[in-house]
C-alpha cells in the first residue's frame, strides 16, 4: 500500500526542517530531512581529507551507511547530528551535492525511505526527482533578509555570535549555486504550492501546511504509520 507523501522544497534558511518535523509530529508521520544527508557525506568526505573537488573521491559511499532515523543522522550507526552543523559543512554542502554521483546514490536512499511509509521529506529536488508522485507539494520561501535573521537567531541559541551580513551572503551563495546546478537543482515543481513565510510564524505555516494535508482525501484513508 503506497504511503502519504508530502515534499517540502525551498532555499536554505526558508525553515523546511522546522516546519516539516512539527508537521510529521502532529500528524504521526515520519520526516526525512534530505539536507541532512548531503551535509553527512560532505562532514564524511572533509574527514577522510578527501578532494572536494574530485567527483571519484566520493567512491567511498559504496562502502557507508547514511541513514535519518527520528530527527537523527547517522553513517555507519555513528550519530554525526551535532558535527552536520558546522560552518565548514554548510561552505562546501553545495559543492559535494552537485556532483551527479553524490546526487545518484542520496536519491536512491531517499527513494527508498519514502516506500510505503506516511512520509514528510525536505530538500531541494524532493517534489521534482525524489518524490514526483507527491500527494503534496510544497515550496517554501522567505526573504533573504528574514532567512538570514532566522539563522543568527539559531546560532545566538547556540552561543554563537554571527554577523547577518555575512550570513546574508552565505545564504545568497548557496542558494546560486543550488538553484544553477546541473542535476537536479532547486526548482519549484509545477504543481507545488508556494507560500511566502516572511511574515509568518514557525506555527502559522505549520498550521496551514496541516490544513492543505487535511484537505487530501488520501490522508483520511491511509492505512500505514499506524501505532508509531
Ligand atoms: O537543507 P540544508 O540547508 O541543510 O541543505 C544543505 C545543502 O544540501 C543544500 O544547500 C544543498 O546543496 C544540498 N541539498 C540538495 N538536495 C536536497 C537537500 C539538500 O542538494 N534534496
Amino acid at each position: 500500500m503506497p504511503g502519504f507523501k508530502v515534499a517540502i522544497d525551498g532555499p536554505a534558511g526558508s525553515g523546511k526542517s522546522t516546519i516539516s518535523k512539527r508537521v510529521a509530529e502532529q500528524l504521526n508521520l515520519t520526516h526525512i530531512d534530505t539536507g541532512a544527508m548531503y551535509r553527512a557525506i560532505t562532514y564524511y568526505a572533509l574527514q577522510q581529507g578527501s578532494d572536494l573537488d574530485d567527483e571519484s573521491s566520493y567512491q567511498f559511499m559504496e562502502r557507508i551507511k547514511v541513514r535519518y532515523d527520528k530527527d537523527r543522522i547517522y553513517i555507519d550507526n555513528i550519530d554525526v547530528t551535532d558535527q552536520i552543523r558546522t560552518d565548514l559543512v554548510t561552505r562546501n554542502v553545495s559543492k559535494v551535492s552537485s556532483f551527479p554521483y553524490v546526487r545518484k546514490i542520496l536519491v536512491h536512499i531517499q527513494k527508498e525511505a519514502a516506500k510505503g511509509v506516511d512520509v514528510i521529506m525536505d530538500g531541494r529536488d524532493i517534489g521534482t526527482v525524489v518524490m514526483p508522485d507527491a500527494d503534496l507539494k510544497i515550496f517554501l520561501t522567505a526573504a533573504v533578509k528574514e532567512r538570514a535573521k532566522r539563522r543568527q537567531k539559531e546560532k545566538e541559541v547556540l552561543g554563537i555570535q554571527q554577523d547577518i551580513q555575512a550570513l546574508e551572503t552565505e545564504i545568497i551563495e548557496r542558494d546560486r549555486k543550488d538553484s544553477t546546478r546541473k542535476e537536479s537543482p532547486l526548482i519549484c515543481a509545477d504543481d507545488a504550492i508556494v507560500i511566502d513565510t516572511t511574515h509568518y510564524s514557525v506555527e502559522d505555516t505549520t498550521n496551514r501546511i496541516i490544513e492543505e494535508i487535511l484537505k487530501k482525501e488520501k490522508y483520511h484513508g491511509r492505512t500505514t504509520n499506524e501505532g508509531r
